[in-house]
């Protein structure tokens, strides 16, 4: 990481990944000294055609070992930010800031046998790194990755979430992972059709995962849309579940998409 102050560097950009024409992954490189827990964010910086700089959060997607940072992003027409990014390539240099941020880590939960990751669209990229930490592994008997998105094409990353299970470092406990993706527009053999928050109202989700919400047992970390974070949350106390806090562990870890 090249030094701009005390607060932010550089990275460089080492690859892109595209998924569709407004989604893509990336790399930069990894200053050794830069810290995080799986499920925080990065602020990452691009200048504007003027120089003027231009700062965005961004969820860490890769495990805490890996020596580069991974992220996946929307391109936004017109927004501020993206097309800046979707105009990079490998080589170029991004700013970031040398702390990490954000509570949406497994820490939140002082204990519990489930653990629900419910994402919609590139709020999937915390759980990506939450699922690459042996701990989350160790700690809870059930992982649920849930991942809605408007069709087929967006399910990004599923091939490495199969995968996931047969990580070497967890490979005897791999089974404990369940995998749901969830369409709103669009049909898939094994996706559940419509919202993530109807699914969980009308015990669908539940059902076909064949695991119960119970305040006892899961704990629950939603990341996506604010609709969908709002929603689920909503669904979620529906079912005798509470928001965590640092003074009052709870079963609920939610953060806004954007
Ligand atoms: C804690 C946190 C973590 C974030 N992590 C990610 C991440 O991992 N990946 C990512 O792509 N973005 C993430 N974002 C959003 C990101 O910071 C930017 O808002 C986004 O990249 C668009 O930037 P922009 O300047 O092009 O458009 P903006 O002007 O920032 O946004 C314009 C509009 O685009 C829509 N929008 C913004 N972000 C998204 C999104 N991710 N998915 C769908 N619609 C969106 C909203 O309607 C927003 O009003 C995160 C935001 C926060 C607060």
């Amino acid at each position: 990481m090249l030094a701009l102050d005390a607060k932010h560097g550089t990275a460089r950009l080492l690859s892109r990944r595209r998924w569709t024409p407004k989604l893509l992954s990336f790399r930069l490189a990894r200053d050794p000294s830069f810290r995080f827990v799986p499920g925080q964010f990065a602020r990452l910086g691009l200048r504007k055609p003027n120089g003027s700089p231009v700062w965005r959060a961004y969820s860490i997607a890769s495990a805490p070992w890996d020596d580069h940072l991974e992220f996946y992003s929307i391109i936004v027409p017109g927004g501020q930010f993206t097309p800046l990014l979707d105009s990079l390539e490998p080589g170029d240099e991004i700013m970031i800031e040398r702390t990490a941020y954000g509570f949406l880590t497994t820490s939140r939960f002082a204990d519990g046998r489930d653990l629900w990751l419910l994402a919609t669209g590139t709020g999937l990229a915390p759980f990506l790194s939450i699922l690459q930490d042996e701990d989350t592994w160790r700690r809870f008997e059930r992982l649920v990755l849930v991942h809605g998105v408007r069709e087929s094409a967006e399910l990004a990353y599923w091939e490495e979430i199969d995968a996931l299970r047969c990580h070497p470092l967890w490979a005897d406990v791999g089974e404990r992972l369940a995998y749901q993706p969830v369409l709103s527009r669009d049909r898939s053999a094994g996706a559940l059709a419509g919202r993530i928050p109807a699914l969980l109202d009308d015990g669908t989700l539940e059902a076909h995962v064949g695991l119960r919400i119970s305040p006892e047992h899961s704990r629950l970390m939603v990341c996506g849309s604010p609709d969908m974070v709002r929603d689920t949350h909503r669904a979620l106390i529906a079912k005798g579940c509470r928001l965590s806090r640092l003074a009052a562990p709870a079963q609920i870890a939610v953060e806004n998409g954007w």
